[in-house]
């Protein structure tokens, strides 16, 4: 049964230059550019942790890929290959059929071969892997922060989030939000762009604060966020939720996949030329200073400049 999934799989995976050899031998070959480093990226996506029970299969198929394609583009790496280990309550050839719908889709508009993977039978689990390619020097690490940084988001944040409490609420979702939740774009082209004019970067997946945490350890400085400078969407707007929740979600909510930068202030018109050139807007939300005596803290103010305290941090794993 395995093999007849994998020969369904391999029939429709998308191709690409570098693939010596894909899907069908123990191992795929893979043929970087001269002088090309690899960036590798992995991610599980976990039925009812990463994506509500009853989420169609080709969302479930797009996100899977997509949320590994922003940790490339939050690198500033251009995507070339993956591969996909399914883990499957039963071998139903209608469901991976559908799974391939999404995760394709997105493989073929980013030009990302599918060239290995693993299927096995046990609750429904996916991972991916994908590798992509940067140039020596030009990726984006989390670890280049500096003080007196400007902090940038690209796009708008907080819609995933409430498309998830709504749903959790059994509210009506509005199609534009429900979007931004099953399917995620990643900024591929715009963490391209800013490779060479950002110092530092991550994609926010967990709520920027918390991600921008983990850029302000890597870095050794702190941050300051200025809550009400956070970019929101027309429909998230068009909730007309109250101010704090609708901070919280932009705030800490999670699945943004937007990114999350630093740049430093004389790149101002670099970084809104560079986004223009990808089709991308993007907001200054804050700034990045020494770190403090507690050491490395992300400090969130609302408009009278006071702190502006989430009810809830970022998403956790294994934290109740
Ligand atoms: P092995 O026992 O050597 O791991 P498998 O039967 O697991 O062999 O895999 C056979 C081939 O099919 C390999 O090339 C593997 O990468 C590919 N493959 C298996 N599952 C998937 C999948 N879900 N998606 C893409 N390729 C897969
Ligand atoms: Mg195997």
């Amino acid at each position: 049964m395995e093999f007849d999934l994998i020969e369904r799989i391999r029939a429709r995976a998308t191709r690409r230059d570098g693939v010596v050899l894909g899907i069908g031998d123990d191992a795929a070959l893979l043929q970087p550019p001269p002088g090309m480093q690899l960036a590798v990226a992995t991610d599980t996506l976990n039925a009812g942790v990463h994506f509500p029970d009853g989420t169609a299969p080709a969302d479930i198929g797009w996100k899977a890929l997509a949320v590994n394609l922003s940790d490339l583009a939050a690198m500033g790496a251009r995507p070339a290959w993956c591969t996909l280990s399914l883990s499957l309550p039963d071998a139903a050839a209608a469901w991976v059929d559908a799974f391939l719908d999404g995760f394709l889709a997105l493989a073929d508009r980013e030009g990302v071969a599918l060239v290995g993977g693993d299927t096995t039978r046990g609750p429904l689990s996916i991972c991916v892997t994908a590798h992509g390619l940067v140039a020596p020097g030009r990726a984006l690490r989390r670890d280049g922060a500096r003080a007196g940084d400007d902090v940038w988001v690209t796009g708008t944040l907080g819609d995933a989030a409430a498309a998830l409490a709504l749903w959790r609420q059994n509210g009506d979702v509005p199609p534009a939000l429900r979007q931004r939740l099953d399917r995620p774009q990643p900024r591929v082209e715009a963490g391209r762009a800013l490779a060479g004019i950002a110092h530092a970067c991550i994609d926010v997946s967990d709520g920027v604060l918390a991600d921008l945490g983990h850029v302000c350890r890597a870095s050794a400085v702190s941050a300051r966020v200025e809550v009400d400078a956070l970019p929101s969407s027309p429909a998230l707007l068009a909730l007309q939720p109250d101010d704090d929740r609708r901070r919280r979600w932009q705030a800490s909510g999670g699945d943004d996949y937007e990114l999350c930068f630093t740049a430093p202030v004389v790149a101002r018109e670099a970084v809104v030329a560079a986004l223009a050139d990808a089709a991308c807007a993007a907001t200054r939300i804050g700034g990045i200073e020494p770190a403090d005596d507690g050491g490395a803290t992300v400090r969130a103010v609302d408009g009278e400049g006071g702190a502006w305290q989430p009810v809830q941090p970022g998403y956790r794993h294994f934290v109740s």
